[in-house]
């Protein structure tokens, strides 16, 4: 369904890659079932799918479920579906779960080859040992680092048979700790299970007490599946040594060749500035915060702090789902990653760029409408209050012989408050008494003659004439009064006042300061023209589904999807782009 993503997946960084190891691809997109996925992830499944998919390759959907405490269900079927989405099928969705057995008889065979110890040492000890704060220290190996065989082996069976708690017995690789030159931390004894208590895990059930690291893991079901190109985030660019070692060991690879086995390559992550990627500070967002804050003369206060959004599909939030619910069609996500490129820098975005690519791309995909956001009254006083003319319009404008709708003209019609002046000014060009303007697709202007205030004292009707004989100046947009539908439509602006939210104050609750007060503008009295309709229902012929947003420019104004959600009969319109980069500033 979705069109190729250009030609990235065969250039620079990728290119490279595929050169060093030319074999057929199998890939893996392993994110772990702990939260929704976020813009960042988009990457990972574009580089993924994209390289596989550009080299005739699979690539898996590998739920990397080794830490049964954080996952849910909810989690699988929505990551499931977002990678659908972006048009992507799994060649096969795996779990680390799968290989439980496996891992744990690998395991045994690492101790069996003294590569592996049973360790009792606290969190604290470790890290002492691994050269204190900032690794800087001596290291050094604890007793148990030179246990008999035997004894871990014994030592391991018995944590995994439950007779110890969190905490009191880990696995340890035996790497490089106690090597001065080893300058890699990935290399000094690693853990590879630990003990979890609240064990209960959605897939194995109570089967299982320890549950096996990231570390420990991941180069062992790249190796199961046959994966040939491991494909990560440059921070795991030091595991590239731990992850060969283990294969190593256990001949899962040839040492110091890539010719058999997986072969790990780090690619940059994606940031979109404003954006909140983190799971826990999104669940501050989405559920608000009980935060902790001590004063200058220590007394601690606590701080209940709101929901700053309505739920992870906020539009206003950088998550799949989110973004999808704002309108952005999956096609121009998958177009905005593979402009960037792929390369092993971080890049961070400016989030105007990722809505002017959003913007290209609708512009060419998307009918036009007319929308009218805060109406205000019009009435031609030259036209008979029954009047009624249907104008013939095109959803294209470029496409004067495509589909049109009928555009009522009559009597009465809305225009946008933002469109009249009472006080007349040189720059202006749109209706105001004594200058012509145009409606759009009317072949008459119009001057206003008088207006009414209401009691509130706004502007609350305009009379105006006809004017045929001038040329007006400028074209505003309208729909009839009389033949129009109520549409409530929320405008976006960034969450944060601030570019980076994420340098703010989480801990103690300070982020909710930046928050904007005009991140969603909700347009409650919205008309918009009945070719919705039509284009609501054209939608359903050519996609035959429901899931598929319905998506149209209101001409002036910005990109609008319908929300998947009404008001009782009402539409809800999301305003996924505004039609101009400065446009709601
Ligand atoms: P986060 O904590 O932000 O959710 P993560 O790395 O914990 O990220 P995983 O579920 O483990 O999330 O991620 C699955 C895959 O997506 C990994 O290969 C990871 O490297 C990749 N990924 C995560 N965040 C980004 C990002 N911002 N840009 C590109 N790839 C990413
Ligand atoms: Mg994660
Ligand atoms: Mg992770």
């Amino acid at each position: 369904k979705s069109s190729e993503p250009s030609s990235v997946f065969a250039e620079g960084w990728l290119k490279r890659v595929y050169e060093e190891k030319p074999v057929s691809v199998r890939t893996r997109f392993p994110p772990e079932p702990n939260g929704f996925l976020h813009i960042g992830h988009a990457k990972a499944i574009a580089v993924n799918f994209g390289f596989a998919k550009h080299y005739n390759g699979v690539c898996f959907l590998r739920f990397d479920d080794t830490n049964p405490d954080a996952e849910k269900e909810i989690y699988f079927t929505a990551i499931k579906e977002m990678v659908h989405w972006l048009g992507f099928e799994p060649y096969k969705i795996t779990h680390s779960s799968d290989h439980f057995d496996r891992l744990y008889n690998l395991a045994e065979d690492m101790i069996k080859k003294d590569k592996a110890y049973v360790c009792h040492c606290t969190k604290d000890e470790v890290n002492l040992q691994r050269g204190g704060r900032d690794n800087r220290g001596r290291r050094f190996a604890c007793s148990h680092r030179e246990r008999p065989i035997e004894e871990s082996l014994t030592e391991f069976q018995a944590m995994r048979d439950g007779k110890y708690k969190a905490g009191e017995a880990h696995l340890r690789l035996k790497q490089s700790l106690t090597d001065p030159n080893e300058g890699n931390p990935q290399m000094w004894d690693l853990a590879a299970y630990r003990v979890i208590e609240k064990n209960h895990h959605h897939r194995t059930g109570d089967k299982w007490r320890i549950y096996p690291t990231y570390d420990f893991t991941h180069c062992l079901c790249d190796a199961f599946e046959e994966i040939s190109h491991s494909l990560c985030t440059t921070e795991f660019y030091l595991s590239r040594t731990s992850y060969d070692w283990e294969l190593e060991i256990l001949d899962l690879k040839k040492p110091k060749s890539e010719e058999k086995g997986p072969m790990q390559r780090e690619y940059g992550r994606l940031n979109v500035t404003g954006s909140i990627l983190s799971k826990r500070r999104i669940a501050m967002l989405v559920k608000g915060a009980t935060v902790e804050a001590t004063g200058a003369d220590g007394t601690i206060t606590t701080k209940t702090i709101p929901p700053a959004v309505r739920g992870w599909d906020d539009p206003r939030l950088y998550t799949l789902v989110g973004i999808r619910r704002r309108g952005v069609p999956a096609e121009a996500l998958l177009q905005f990653v593979s402009e960037l490129g792929v390369t092993d820098a971080l890049t961070t975005i400016q989030a105007a760029r990722f809505e002017a690519t959003i913007r290209r791309y609708l512009e060419r995909n998307v009918p036009r409408l007319m929308l009218v956001l805060d109406p205000i009254k019009v009435i031609i006083e030259d036209l008979p209050p029954d009047h009624r003319e249907d104008l013939n319009v095109p959803f294209d404008p470029k496409k004067p012989d495509g589909e049109s709708r009928k555009v009522p003209l009559t009597q009465t019609l809305y225009i946008d408050r933002s469109d009249f002046r009472e006080i007349d000014d040189p720059d202006f060009f749109r209706l105001t008494p004594g200058k012509i303007v145009g409606l759009l697709n009317v072949p008459f202007a119009i001057k206003a003659t008088s207006f009414s205030k209401d009691s509130a004292g706004r502007v609350s009707e305009i009379k105006a004439s006809k004017i045929e004989a001038e040329k007006p100046k400028a074209y505003i947009h309208w729909v009839s009064a009389t033949s129009s539908k109520p549409v409530t439509a929320r405008q976006y602006n960034t969450l944060f006042k601030c570019e980076e939210p994420n340098g703010l104050d989480w801990k103690t609750g300070g982020y909710t300061d930046d928050l904007n007060p005009e991140s969603e503008i909700i347009c409650k009295d919205a008309v918009i023209e009945e070719g919705l309709e039509q284009v609501m229902k054209g939608k359903e012929k050519v996609e035959g589904g429901s899931d598929e947003l319905v998506r149209f420019q209101a001409v002036r104004t910005g990109y609008f999807a319908i929300d998947p959600e009404r008001e009782g009969e009402r539409v809800v319109l999301n305003q996924i782009v505004s039609l101009k980069e400065d446009a709601g500033k």
